[in-house]
């Protein structure tokens, strides 16, 4: 196979190079990167990938900044003194490389290879960054296996059981639809690339639904706004897959030529009318009854579903339930009509068969419950943490058992990072690692249908060096690989990799052809794309759930006396996930309802204390109708730093998980708040 036909330049000289965006955001923005005398002195969209159209987020605009941060770590390093404290002393590569392998062989004589856990996460990283050579190099070692369900996982598993995740609406079809309903998504923060196309439909005559706890940009500019409380949408849902069968105007044809479990469906929505569906959820009765009456008589009808309604206890329930809706409205085969979710299934490429190494049968450790497994396991117990591609002190629920079982001293944790994070704090052992803008990667849209080349524009910071190298170099060090010096090159891996991947994919990433989307890029559900399930019908109740009773059951709201108030914790348009998030100036805002700020004498920019039994956050009160009574918003992926002690919305968050897909509960934190200097 060829070399990719674009070179990074590696000459002095103001040039602009093509590359993409490879971050946790569903657009997958093709970049024009410009280069003076080696380094980034501009970041724009390009129109390369015509979503772009030429444009990008304000966080990757300023990527520089993390590129050439004072907190970029330049080379490995190892802890000088307490975990935590940030002190490290500079070592060098082969040093550190020796360090990590010891620690490992001697974990696996002691305990066995189990009580190793490689710890990361895929949401800023591309194909080749990935679950890769790391996947790689710890199925050969014999690890834990880690369950990325910090984000996905329940909408996954839903979408994979009705439809095995069929390919969605493009961003451009929803300028034909006549009904758009955003549920659960605020693609004002994340997936900007979609907002045109709505407002153009809209200015065509479309009516815009929004659903969410939070008066999001777009419900500002809604039709119809149904604010819905936290772990409620699957009671709304269900009231309308209700309605549907009630009132005869469910699309009997295409549910029975394209659909089972519609009858066990029915059953089972059948408690849920609208007046129960209201009280649950805290909405009026006659927005549910306005919305069903629109839906169902609209058509094309499109549903954006998002992630907000998954970070809870019903989250794949809910999740099933709205993406049952098209098919019971007979929205499919139509352009501009269905549904979009996650598209990252819809270019033919499996990680199994890039990775190319089969996984042991070794135990699962569920990402979620990070902190009871460093601090309760002990079959064996984790001795060496890896982590890398995340910030888990950042990220992960039940964040001041995270941070206990960080600071055993019997724990050896690496940090294969790119910035000082807070989970890098508490490291033994630093690794440098690259950005995108430094290596080769392979970037997929999940909402915009993009694949793209993610090349280095620059030479790599520091001693910084890509994953698929350092993996590659600590397996040959373990014994488990023959080090392949032409993969070891800057696309050595990259061109590995591709020839996996399937013909058209491959084109399209190494040849600039269009990507291997049926219907030109704009799938019709239904006609050019259809289920992939086993039978390609839509299973609305797939057999497994329901004879297990826990399809689409509803688990009630957790609040109690004590703690009242929901914590959501959504993305914002700083940070979609914990990237970045440094660089949010000063102390944080939770915003709180005018109501819940009266009744407690909290004012606008007052300090308080949220806390509940896990924990507590001291940050500032924004008052401000955009949240219902009852919720507290508090965003994102906030660093420690950007609260008054330290404590994020994560040490608020149970380590509970989902109904489907062992996903986090995020949005189930129950919490009091009071003024801070009451207490
Ligand atoms: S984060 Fe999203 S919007 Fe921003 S540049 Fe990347 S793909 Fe585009």
């Amino acid at each position: 196979m060829a070399e990719p036909a674009i070179q990074p330049p590696r000459t002095w000289g103001h040039t602009v190079v093509h590359t993409a965006c490879p971050l946790d955001c569903p657009d997958c923005c093709s970049l024009a990167v410009t280069i003076e005398r080696g380094k980034v002195i501009k970041i724009d969209g390009s129109t390369v990938a015509p979503s772009t159209d030429g444009y990008i987020c304000g966080k990757v605009r300023r990527f520089d900044r993390r590129i050439y941060s004072d907190e970029r770590i330049q080379h490995p390093a190892i802890r000088k003194g307490p975990k935590g404290r940030g002190d490290f002393q500079r070592i060098t590569w082969d040093e550190a490389l020796d360090l990590v392998a010891q620690k490992m062989r001697d974990a696996a004589e002691r305990y066995g290879a189990e009580s190793v856990l490689p710890f990361y996460y895929g949401g800023s990283n591309g194909l080749l960054t990935n679950e890769l050579e790391d996947a790689r190099l710890f199925r050969r070692f014999g690890a834990s296996r880690l369950a990325r369900t910090v984000c996905a996982a329940p909408t996954t598993a839903a979408a994979s059981a009705i439809y095995g995740k069929m390919a969605g609406v493009a961003y451009e079809d929803y300028e034909l639809a006549k009904l758009i309903i955003v549920w659960g998504a605020n693609p004002s923060a994340t997936g900007i690339h979609l907002v045109p196309h709505i407002k153009r439909a809209q200015q065509a005559g479309a009516k815009l639904v929004v659903i969410d706890p939070r008066r999001t940009p777009l419900a500002r500019q809604a039709d119809l706004y149904l604010g819905v409380k936290p772990g409620t949408d699957l009671p709304v849902a269900l009231s309308l897959i209700r309605a549907f069968f009630e009132t005869g105007r469910a699309d009997a044809a295409f549910l029975r030529d394209h659909t089972t479990g519609a009858a066990d469906l029915q059953q089972l929505a059948a408690p849920w009318t609208f007046e129960r569906a209201a009280a649950e959820a805290g909405l009026a009765v006659q927005d549910i009854v306005t919305l069903f009456n629109w839906y169902a008589d609209t058509s094309p009808a499109v549903i954006r579903a998002g992630w907000g309604q998954e970070r809870k206890r019903n989250g794949g329930a809910a999740t099933m339930a709205m993406l049952a809706l098209p098919a019971l409205a007979g929205e499919f085969g139509v352009r501009g009509g269905g549904y979009t979710l996650s598209n990252s299934a819809a270019y033919g490429i499996t990680q199994e068969t890039l990775v190319n190494t089969p996984a042991p049968n070794t135990r699962t450790i569920n990402m979620n419950r990070l902190g009871h497994a460093l601090t309760e396991v002990n079959d064996p117990p984790i001795t060496v943490l890896f982590t890398y591609n995340c910030n888990p002190l950042a990220t992960m629920p039940d964040q001041n058992v995270v941070r206990r079982g960080l600071e055993r001293e019997d724990l050896f944790t690496v940090a294969f990072e790119q910035v000082m994070t807070d989970t890098a704090r508490y490291a033994d052992l630093l690794l440098p690692a690259t950005t995108f803008f430094e290596h080769y990667d392979i970037a997929k849209g999940y909402g915009a249908y993009h694949l793209q080349l993610v090349r280095p524009v620059i030479d790599a910071v520091g001693e910084a060096r890509p994953n698929h190298e350092v993996f590659r170099d600590l397996g040959a060090r373990l014994g488990l690989a023959e080090p392949d010096t032409d993969l070891l090159g800057e696309s050595g891996a990259l061109l590995e990799t591709a020839a996996r991947m399937p013909e058209a994919a491959r084109a399209a990433l190494l040849e600039g052809a269009p990507p291997p989307i049926p219907g030109h890029g704009r799938p019709i559900q239904f006609v050019d794309v259809f289920p992939k399930t086993s039978d390609q019908r839509a299973h609305l109740c797939p057999h497994d759930l329901v004879t297990t009773s826990s399809a689409y059951a509803y688990q009630a709201d957790p609040a109690s006396e004590t703690y009242p108030l929901a914590l959501i914790s959504p993305a914002s348009e700083k940070t979609i996930s914990s990237t970045l998030s440094e660089f949010r100036p000063g102390i944080a805002s939770v915003k709180i309802h005018p109501e819940d700020a009266s009744r407690r004498a909290i004012a606008d920019g007052d300090q308080v204390r949220i806390f509940n039994a896990r924990g507590e956050v001291h940050c500032q009160a924004a008052v401000t109708p955009e949240v219902r009574p009852g919720v507290l918003s508090l965003p994102k992926g906030l660093w420690t730093r950007s609260t008054i002690n330290g404590q994020t919305a994560n040490a608020l968050a149970p380590d509970t998980l989902s109904d489907m897909g062992a996903g986090a509960c995020f949005n189930d934190a129950r919490v009091q708040v009071t003024l801070l200097d009451r207490n």
